[in-house]
């Protein structure tokens, strides 16, 4: 969209003290910027396949605004509430597939329930700690279900969930020492990771797991020689600022690709990061009130074509539901509803107040609350002292 052109232009030109030009300018209506896609005449299949998505969001915001006079977008929590309860206890044939992700899926559901404000019960917290234990190798990390081979991704997953519970039960499931030894041994002398035994780099998840599970292995040194690369701020919020597309107002997971609700936090995350970097190294064109997208807008995709009338939240309009794009949705969501962070607080949440959701931690994607709570259980416990000579072998 425009603002979004914008707002990521504005972070590679020079811009005048004061002068706020990266916040996005859209206008506060449904209509103000949209921008359908120009093609030049040239037909491709990504052209059409744009278009015809375009075309399906278009629909939806007519039926929206026949149907609303006065716009009062609506969250369907309760809707989504039983979705993700009885996700927690019975899943259905279609879900098979993800028998080597179960800890995603504990993951998933109770971050989608802490962002809703909806407590778990006592007796299914203490279910999922019981089942992730089963789910933890003796080496220390978790594999994607008991008796699986431990794996970095739903290791991530399970400690996400067992911090979202946060009870000394939870806590006491993790093995920090195998856990740190497990890390150890997948770390790469170029300061890499694979993500298991036997298998490839991946700098995208790894680097997420080795942020994910540090307040939990109190590991500033482990971390610090694979997170402290250069970044190039200015091109990085450029590349995902033009991400948010014009037309649907929903994120793109890179150029070319359609609209997608999961990116609504695997990009639209990535802003505070950003903010809080540019911030630090004194940028004095930064909102202090907006993050560098248009949270609106982003707000209005989710709303209105991310949501599932039975409960869940999707991909796009077409699509089905599940727990992987009702928590992204969601994560999103917050995202653009909440900025800054400590006494820098400024909400935007479209439509009526109970559309609120609770903020989530950028970094680790859960409450910052229950980071907090997390940091302080695990301070006070000795740090693990593993055997680091097992890395890289
Ligand atoms: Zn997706």
């Amino acid at each position: 969209m425009a603002a979004a052109a914008a707002a990521a232009a504005a972070a590679v030109v020079p811009t005048p003290p004061g002068v706020d030009r990266r916040r996005p300018r859209r206008g506060g209506s449904m209509e103000a910027g949209r921008e359908r896609l120009q093609d030049d005449g040239v037909r491709t299949l990504t052209s059409a396949e744009q278009t015809k998505v375009e075309d399906i969001v278009q629909e939806v915001f007519d039926v929206y605004k026949t149907n609303h006079h006065d716009s009062q977008f609506l969250l369907h929590r309760d809707k989504h509430f039983h979705y993700l309860k009885r996700g927690l206890r019975q899943l259905t044939d279609a879900y098979e597939c993800l028998d080597a992700s179960r800890p995603w899926l504990c993951y998933w559901i109770l971050h989608s329930l802490e962002l809703l404000e909806e407590p778990i019960p006592e007796s299914v917290a203490s279910d999922v700690c019981q089942f992730l234990s089963r789910c933890q190798s003796p080496s220390g990390g978790f594999g994607g279900g008991p008796g699986q081979h431990p794996h970095l991704a739903p290791t991530y997953a399970a400690v996400n969930a067992l911090c979202i519970i946060g009870t000394e039960e939870a806590y006491s499931v993790i093995n920090r020492e195998k856990l740190l030894e497990y890390l150890y041994s997948l770390k790469q002398p170029d300061g890499s990771f694979i993500m298991h035994i036997g298998g490839e780099v991946d700098v995208r998840m790894a680097m997420e797991e080795a942020v994910a599970v540090t307040p939990v292995v109190a590991l500033e040194d482990y971390c610090s020689d694979t997170v402290g690369y250069p970044v190039g701020y200015h091109s990085n919020t450029y590349w995902v600022t033009s991400r948010q597309m014009r037309f649907e107002g929903g994120f793109q997971g890179r150029c070319n690709k359609l609209v997608d609700g999961c990116y609504s936090f695997w990009q639209a995350g990535l802003l505070p990061l950003l903010h809080r970097a540019l911030h630090a190294k004194g940028d004095p064109a930064l909102s202090m009130t907006h993050w560098m997208f248009d949270q609106q807008a982003l707000q209005e995709y989710i709303l209105l074509c991310c949501q599932c009338p039975a409960g869940g939240l999707l991909d796009k309009p077409g699509k089905s539901r599940d727990f992987y794009h009702t928590c992204y949705c969601l994560s999103g969501l917050s995202i653009a509803q909440h900025f800054g962070s400590g006494e820098l607080l400024h909400e935007v949440v479209l439509g009526v107040p109970e559309n609120r959701l609770q903020p989530t931690h950028p970094v680790y994607n859960i409450s910052p609350d229950k980071v907090v709570q997390a940091v302080m259980h695990f301070l006070k416990k000795p740090v693990p002292c593993p055997k680091e000579e097992s890395a890289a072998n």
